[in-house]
């Protein structure tokens, strides 16, 4: 089965994919983790994606989608991609329906993750902390959270009238929204 993880930064999708992935055997489809890892590699679009991301703002579509296309159409990880951080947009929701189309495949379940901003902010202190995640300033955190106000958000009027979208209180301790999860996915 193929789940998304949708929610503002900080809401705990990460957390939740990590868990998911050894519950289900699933495979971790993180586009902030493959774009850091693009990154690392300091190819040429990696030097692209260093600035926008250190800014806040959004790595362009056409990279994004670029980059998630080959994980899609990895035959090893059909049926078990567990999306945290994609789509971000309508435009790429769009083509998430598109590339699944293309390889015979949907999305079974979306989980929002649903926080506010005051929680997130106090989530990403402490994650800083724990990770030493260079891009995870409070200044980088509040514009990223007015990024998805603006350009992610609309994508819930896109899925939440689907049958298989549920609302999660994302404030919740973490052990109380995998229970959640898990009554959803009946394991
Ligand atoms: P994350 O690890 O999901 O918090 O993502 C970290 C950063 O990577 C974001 O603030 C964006 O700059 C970039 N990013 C991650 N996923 C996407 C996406 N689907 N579209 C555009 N940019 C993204």
């Amino acid at each position: 089965m193929n789940i998304i993880l949708f929610g503002p930064p900080g809401a705990g999708k990460g957390t939740q994919a990590k868990y998911l992935v050894k519950k289900l055997n699933g495979y971790q489809i993180s586009t902030g983790d493959i774009l850091r890892e693009e990154i690392k590699k300091d190819t040429d679009i990696g030097k692209k994606i260093i600035s926008n991301m250190n800014d806040g703002k959004f790595v362009s579509d056409e990279i994004v989608n670029m980059l998630l296309k080959n994980h899609v159409f990895d035959p090893i990880k059909k049926e078990k991609l567990i999306f945290d951080g994609y789509p971000r947009s309508l435009s790429q929701a769009k083509n998430l329906d598109l590339l699944l189309n293309n390889s015979n495949q949907k999305i079974d379940y979306i989980f929002f993750l649903n926080v506010n901003k005051e929680t997130i902010v106090e989530r990403i202190k402490k994650r800083k902390i724990l990770e030493k995640r260079t891009d995870d300033d409070l200044e980088t955190t509040l514009k990223r959270y007015d990024t998805y106000v603006e350009t992610t958000r609309p994508v819930l009027d896109y899925y939440s009238k689907n049958s298989n979208f549920h609302e999660i209180d994302g404030a919740m301790e973490i052990d109380q929204i995998t229970s959640k999860i898990e009554d959803f996915l009946n394991v």
